[in-house]
């Protein structure tokens, strides 16, 4: 048997129900706030995420799904999406549109990780992305918007983590500071820390392995922002304040892709276990100048789909089914069936029709075992006198009616059951 591969699932039943609910309020939302959805391709050329994500991190070291096409070029199913924005604000000069430009995307992402609750290697990632402009204030618009998705799914037990990395100017400071300190705690680092150390040192302020005690040990980068990254995070807390959204400063935030700037953040969920970030963002001002485009600022966050699923169902959510109208009829009634299916249909109900024939007691058993609300039943007579009956399948009731009032007859009668 051949089956999926590792990492990757097959969604279907509750899965999609969950999943499509869960896309269709996520883009509901951006678009509220002025978003409008941008698709990339899936593949991408390595060099993109080489050059973004960063060389010396986990995705681009360890994680990405690389492959020769066979025109002898280095190919990458993409890891994360903001890379392949910004690729495309530089090549279609996106920057000659009034900005900020407001972008949002859905789409699969893929990382070779090892498999685990939170963790697959082809996921969901939902993001947004405001671009052009260095106001905090856009800062705090993106963590609204995060922080209204999770209002929107009623999600309990949700914490915003705020912090800021600092720039080009100040983060080389940090970045000595930590090592002088670390290289005291040398032999204590894991092994991957040990690597970080001469790559990467900031990622081992969020490395689960490394003890409280080392990190608390350890100095802080809120005492080495600059002046100007000092009012730029003061103000990104301000107006949160003034949006009223509960946050924590949590210096020891840094985020794993080589791009951010200033702010990061995260909204984690305590209903998550281990991987507990249902997303993650931050500032990039100069990533789309790092791909050769010119120094556009911008600010964003992508979360995994996955792992809102994984609140929703802890949370016990469920999405109500639309009701399922369905169609029993005898053979010489096929085209007056046929007709009503599909007026039905154009009237946005969910319409089954019987395929398997016989009669009429077989026909709305299998009706019930579809769990519709409705049978509709045409036979012959039915057919002569142009009416149907329609029985109600939860309390057994039917009635016959005048076959052009059934839109009015349904429409009255599930009002306000037809929601998800
Ligand atoms: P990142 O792109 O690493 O900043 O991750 C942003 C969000 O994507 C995370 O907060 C997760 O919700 C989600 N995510 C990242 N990697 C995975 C994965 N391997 N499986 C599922 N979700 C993921």
């Amino acid at each position: 048997m051949i089956k999926t591969v590792k990492g990757c699932k097959d969604r279907y039943e509750k899965d999609i129900k969950l999943f499509q609910y869960s896309k269709r309020v996520l883009s509901e939302t951006a678009e509220q706030y002025g978003y409008t959805e941008i698709v990339t391709p899936i593949i991408e050329y390595t060099e993109l995420f080489q050059r973004s994500v960063g060389q010396d991190t986990d995705i681009v070291e360890k994680e990405m799904y690389t492959f020769e096409d066979k025109g002898g070029r280095s190919l990458t199913l993409r890891p994360e999406i903001t890379a392949s924005i910004a690729r495309s604000y530089v090549e279609h000069h996106f920057e000659t549109i009034p900005s900020p430009l407001r972008l949002y995307y859905i789409g699969p992402c893929f990382r070779y990780e090892k498999p685990q609750k939170g963790r697959y290697r082809e996921f969901y990632q939902f993001g947004v992305e405001a671009i052009g402009d260095i106001s905090p204030l856009l800062d705090a618009e993106v963590i609204s918007l995060a922080f209204t998705v999770a209002k929107r799914f009623s999600l309990k037990e949700i914490k915003v983590k705020l912090n800021s990395i600092g720039c080009k100017k100040c983060r080389p400071l940090y970045k000595d500071a930590l090592k002088n300190a670390l290289k005291l705690r040398y032999d204590d680092l894991c092994d991957d820390c040990k690597k970080r150390f001469y790559t990467n040192p900031l990622r081992i302020l969020d490395c689960k392995k490394e003890s409280d005690e080392l990190k608390k040990s350890l100095p802080k980068i809120a005492d080495y922002l600059c002046e100007e990254c000092k009012e730029h995070l003061d103000a990104v807390k301000k107006h949160l304040t003034l949006m009223d959204i509960p946050f924590e400063r949590d210096s020891s935030l840094v985020r794993g892709l080589d791009y951010y700037t200033k702010t990061v953040f995260e909204v984690v969920s305590t209903n998550l276990g281990a991987q507990n970030a249902l997303l993650g963002g931050g500032r990039y001002d100069y990533l789309i100048e790092e791909l050769g485009g010119r120094h556009v600022p911008a600010v964003g966050f992508a979360m995994g789909i996955e792992r809102l699923i994984t609140i929703l169902e802890a949370e016990e959510k469920t999405v109500e089914k639309r009701p399922i109208i369905y169609i029993a009829y005898q053979e010489n009634a096929l085209k007056e069936t046929m007709d009503i299916a599909s007026i039905l249909r154009d009237n946005d109900f969910i319409v089954l029709m019987d395929v398997k024939g016989g009669n009429f007691k077989k026909q709305l058993e299998r009706s019930a075992k579809q769990h519709s609300l409705y049978t509709i039943i045409i036979g012959e007579e039915e057919k002569e006198k142009r009416v149907l009956q329609i029985k109600n399948m939860e309390t057994k009731e039917q009635k016959e009616i005048p076959s052009d009032q059934i839109i009015t007859f349904l429409k009255d009668h599930i009002k306000g059951e037809k929601n998800a």
